[in-house]
């Protein structure tokens, strides 16, 4: 429904939230976007199109909601805040392509509301504009669902997006980009502003694309080891691989010697740093610390 006027303006923003008597709650990361381009710039960077179903975090009064709701086939909603329920089902209600329920995204079951919401003959986005406070937690939630979403659309801190898209050998690559990036290709779209939202925040933001990746993904053979390793390797950034692996896995001579095998297995030298290790090195020595793992653990 083109011929709606936009939820998005900083005067309407604030003239929703004074009709119903709210006020922006800090704790739960609510500034909310009041420029149309960029709202439609998101949509854009999801390719969003009238084939796609669409599951929006945090919808707030709707400003996203809306451009979403009249590019895609049908978008889900989920919003945390019960004081916002009324005003969505008020700003919104000229789309009937527009579900919102009112849950915590980290305690909800995506894969029972997907099936309840959507009929699996489309392809399923998620697009949010994410609350700050929990920004990781979302990310790591949504690549461990059982849900398969095609693409992810955020928009987060800055300085967070860049870990994420980080390439190997950056000051910025650690466990995190290692987390997301073993799952999906990630990119950052665009840098936005703290101008544009209401309350301004005290960080700039940037919209990350992620994609599923094409063909076969290299998989470790085990994503404990896989985790332990990278989260353990990332620990002290400033010391070797060798340092942090000793941290993982113990200092006595047999272990050492175990450690030394592994990264000859894997053709690592044992004075790099993690930052420069690649995925598939991860994977790869990770696979080679299997037997460290069981024999020492
Ligand atoms: N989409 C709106 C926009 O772009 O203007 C609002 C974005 S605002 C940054 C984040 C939204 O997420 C708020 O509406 C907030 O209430 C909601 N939120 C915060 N924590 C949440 C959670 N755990 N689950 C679902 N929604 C949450």
């Amino acid at each position: 429904n083109n011929d709606v006027p936009d939820i998005a303006s900083p005067i309407r923003t604030k003239a929703i939230m004074e009709t119903y008597g709210l006020t922006f709650k800090k704790s739960l990361g609510q500034n909310f976007l009041t420029d149309k381009n960029v709202l439609m710039n998101i949509v854009d960077a999801g390719d969003i199109t009238a084939e796609d179903d669409v599951i929006e975090i945090g919808p707030g009064i709707g400003s996203l909601t809306e451009q979403l709701a009249r590019r895609a086939h049908k978008v889900l909603a989920i919003e945390i805040d019960q004081n916002l329920i009324p005003v969505l089902g008020e700003t919104l209600s000229p789309y009937d392509n527009v579900d919102i329920v009112e849950q915590d995204i980290l305690k909800a079951n995506l894969p029972a509301l997907v099936e309840e919401h959507f009929d699996g003959q489309h392809p399923l986005k998620l697009v949010a504009n994410l609350p700050y406070y929990i920004t990781t937690p979302i990310i790591m939630h949504l690549l461990e669902t059982a849900v398969k979403l095609d693409t992810i659309v955020v928009m987060m801190q800055k300085e967070v997006a860049e870990r994420i898209a980080a390439d190997p050998g950056s000051r910025t690559y650690g466990s995190l980009t290692v987390a997301v990036q073993y799952e999906m290709d990630a990119e950052v779209a665009f840098v936005v502003p703290r101008t544009v939202f209401i309350p301004q925040p005290n960080v700039d933001s940037a919209i990350i694309v992620l994609n599923q990746k094409e063909g076969d993904v290299e998989r470790p053979i085990s994503e404990m080891v896989f985790f332990k390793l990278v989260k353990g390797s990332f620990a002290h950034r400033r010391k070797s691989l060798w340092n942090n692996l000793q941290s993982i896995y113990g200092k006595t001579p047999e272990i050492r010697e175990a450690l030394q095998e592994a990264l000859d297995a894997s053709e690592i030298s044992a004075q790099i740093r993690a930052e420069k290790l690649s995925i598939h090195e991860f994977i790869v020595l990770s696979n080679n610390l299997i037997k460290v793992e069981e024999k020492f653990n």
